[in-house]
């Protein structure tokens, strides 16, 4: 008999199944995928520590979380600062300084840039945003708009701007320094080795079993356990009793290139509609890697399907309401505790999911 079933060995699995093997607690994790690690998996391929899921950084304001990842794995100090190419222009990001001096070839201040974003939101003055092309005109002005989010945005969701609604976009910040660190937590970087390094410590002495989907025996998984974690899907677990909550999903084509560098930065987002995929990963650059080779992934938006991996939530107002229902259900499974990105049906970061499994009481 197992003290606890935990279904999913993703971070939110591995990191209570830490916690439990500290309780001497006896423990089962479970994973459908034929590794450990969930969406933050890590493969090496040619000495390169690929993101089999997409590009992950980790970056935190919780130095309960930073310090207790770093305990585990030594963390490098790895800076997202991603490129974004428009046919042959190249900008930095996040918006800021260095973007605006390359946009228009007269900013060299702060004061220059406000100046030319603010005429150019001139045309939404007085006006309420209807959709997210005018919201994001109202923000940012047109060759911001035109130029970094259009064909990005209308390729991640797969519809015209302007059908889109403008709540999608709350905040476009606009940096007024010469800075290229994409996020303005306190701690970032990568786990030297791969993020499946940190997983495998996480789950050092626990027994896993993988290709173990918890719905091919859940009568028998629940007499093998007292309680249960559950990390997979909320509408799956409740049998879809009020219907599919909708995702976004992704496809990703990996390739290995015979060449040692292939874009010189480990991000680079595709802003225009010429080409499919938004971003073009290299992965040796989170880590440096001084293999011969090189290793890229091409990412493509899709839509959800059956059967296919659930990436992003649809926080929409029909999903909230479906959530809702589920949200009620759960309170009435007194032996399970419910978390993760997917039992949550929440876009988590990484810290987030960590922070979460630390704090929950078991
Ligand atoms: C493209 C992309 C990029 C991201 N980049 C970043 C980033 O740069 N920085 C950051 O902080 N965060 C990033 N994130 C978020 C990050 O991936 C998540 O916070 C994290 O992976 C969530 O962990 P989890 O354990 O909740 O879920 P998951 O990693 O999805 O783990 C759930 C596990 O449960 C298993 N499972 C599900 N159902 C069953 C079942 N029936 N039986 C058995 N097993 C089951 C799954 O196979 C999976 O392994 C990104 C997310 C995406 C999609």
């Amino acid at each position: 008999m197992y003290d606890y079933l935990i279904v999913g060995s993703g971070l939110f699995g591995s990191t209570i199944a830490y916690r439990l093997k500290k309780l001497n607690k006896k423990v089962l994790v479970i994973d459908k995928r034929n590794h450990i690690g969930g969406n933050v998996y890590t493969e090496n391929i040619e000495g390169i520590n690929v993101h089999k899921y997409g590009a992950h950084i980790f970056h935190t304001d919780y130095k309960d979380v930073w310090d207790f990842v770093n305990s585990l794995v030594p963390f490098n100090r790895f800076t997202n600062s991603p490129i974004a190419r428009y046919k042959d222009e190249i900008y930095n990001l996040p918006f800021n300084m260095n973007t605006f001096s390359k946009i228009w070839s007269d900013v060299i201040t702060p004061d220059d840039a406000l100046r030319h974003i603010n005429e150019e939101k001139k045309c939404m003055e007085g006006k309420t945003p209807n959709n997210l092309e005018e919201q994001a005109i109202s923000l940012v002005g047109t060759t911001i708009y035109e130029k970094l989010i259009k064909g990005y945005t209308e390729k991640q969701w797969n519809r015209s701007c302007k059908e889109l609604p403008a709540f999608i976009i709350k905040r476009l910040p606009v940096r007024l320094t010469y800075d290229n660190n994409y996020f303005n937590d306190l701690y970032q970087g990568i786990p030297i080795g791969g993020y499946t390094k940190l997983i495998e410590k996480l789950l050092d002495g626990v027994e896993v079993k993988l290709n173990s989907n918890f719905f091919d025996k859940i009568d028998e998984y629940k007499k093998i356990s007292k309680k249960i974690i559950y990390t997979g899907p909320i509408d799956e677990y409740f049998e879809y009793k009020y219907g599919h909550l909708e995702y976004r999903s992704l496809e990703f084509d990996t390739k290995v290139l015979d060449t040692s560098n292939f874009q010189g930065n480990a991000v680079v987002n595709y802003t225009g509609n010429e080409v499919k995929y938004t971003r073009v990963i290299e992965h040796k650059h989170f880590e440096n890697s001084n293999s011969d080779k090189t290793v890229v992934t091409y990412e493509y938006p899709r839509d959800y399907k059956d059967g296919m991996e659930a990436y992003y939530v649809i926080n929409d107002e029909k999903n909230n309401k479906i959530l809702e229902k589920y949200n009620k259900l759960k309170e009435k499974e007194r032996n399970v505790i419910f978390g993760g990105r997917l039992a949550d049906y929440k876009y988590y970061d990484m810290d987030d999911v960590i922070k979460n499994a630390l704090d929950i009481d078991l």
